[in-house]
């Protein structure tokens, strides 16, 4: 058959896929083909989220290529996160329920806290996915709940079967140590972004040292960040056209998107690349049957510019915080 990914342990002892396929800004009217296109590809891991809006279409994808006996639900690991207005402990099961609904499937593999930050409930009859903003424009309001009441309603997801596993996201090292002091289910994963601009290499290491698996996202740095206004983006220089990845593709006969993923999934972490493209579906899945040698991993770790691209504040202006 196909090829497939290899698999990680993960600490709650399921196994994840470490390359699978990412959901944000997969549009509405192609999502549902996307998701059945990378299954037929291989893809056996999705990376959702009740922010993507797109949680209906990725099911029916899903949908789609179990009925046609393509795949089985128990061979998909599916992923989505829990958005920050459904922090407050009694809104985290409810809202879990309505996204399995719409992905057509009643657990998920593993469930995450989106961003470490509570925002004010806002009730999904009222506008669904609910972003950033309370009144649907600009307004940010945070919740009192704190992480620990929401990682605690997330434990209870995996005991009422709902989520396998469940981990983090976008979590810093102090928010990950506070999380081991009262978690009872340690995280299996924390997501965050990971590219030669942005290595974190501290953060990663606690992470690997602490048993929990680490998904890199955003493996290509600007390029799904074009849109943003930062000076930042726009400094950095795509990293598919950087001199060093081109080089050591070249060497290894390679795409620059290979090498990018591959140093990451040698290292040990799993990544979540997006395209609606099937050749380049096939291209970044087939990412793992080569090493990159020391001296191309030293080259990569002297890319390192500390620049983050996924920034809530590129989302809204920081004025209108407080
Ligand atoms: P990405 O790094 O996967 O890059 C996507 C861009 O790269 C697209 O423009 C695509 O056309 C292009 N591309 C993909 N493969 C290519 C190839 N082989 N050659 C040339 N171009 C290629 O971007 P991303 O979507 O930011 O990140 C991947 C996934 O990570 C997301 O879809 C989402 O699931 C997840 N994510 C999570 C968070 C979070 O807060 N947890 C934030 C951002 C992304």
């Amino acid at each position: 058959s196909k090829m497939a990914s290899p698999t990680i342990k993960l600490n709650s002892g399921y196994e994840m896929p470490q390359v699978g396929f990412g959901l944000w800004k997969v549009d509405n009217a192609v999502c549902a083909d996307t998701v059945y296109n990378a299954i037929k590809a291989g893809y056996r891991l999705f990376d959702g989220a009740c922010d993507y809006g797109n949680e209906k279409e990725c099911g029916e994808g899903v949908a789609r290529a179990i009925k046609e006996g393509i795949v089985k639900r128990e061979e998909l690991f599916i992923v989505s996160k829990l958005w920050q207005t459904f922090h407050d402990e009694d809104k985290v099961e409810p809202i879990t329920r309505k996204q399995l609904a719409d992905w057509q499937i009643d657990y998920f593999d593993l469930f995450l806290i989106h961003f470490p930050a509570a925002l004010e409930y806002v009730d999904p009859s009222v506008r669904y996915p609910p972003g950033w903003f309370y009144d649907g424009k600009s307004e940010v309001r945070w919740s009192k709940t704190t992480l620990q009441q929401t990682w605690g309603a997330m434990e209870k997801l995996v005991d009422a079967g709902l989520a396998r596993s469940i981990g983090i996201s976008n979590y810093q090292a102090q928010s990950v140590y506070d999380n081991l002091i009262y978690a009872r289910i340690r995280p299996a994963t924390l997501q965050i972004e990971h590219h030669p601009y942005l290595q974190q290499p501290d953060l990663v290491n606690l992470a690997q040292k602490e048993g929990i698996t680490v998904t890199a996202y955003s493996s290509f740095g600007p390029t799904g960040f074009m849109e943003i206004e930062d000076f930042r983006v726009k400094h950095a220089a795509p990293l598919m056209e950087s001199p060093v990845i081109k080089e050591i593709a070249t060497k290894h006969k390679k795409t620059p998107a290979q090498v990018l993923l591959r140093w990451a999934t040698q290292r040990g972490l799993a990544v979540i690349p997006k395209t609606s493209r099937s050749e380049v579906m096939a291209q970044n899945l087939d990412s793992v049957n080569f090493n990159l040698d020391d001296g191309d991993l030293t080259k990569i770790a002297e890319m390192d510019l500390n620049i983050r691209f996924n920034k809530p504040t590129n989302y809204f202006s920081a004025d209108k915080l407080f």
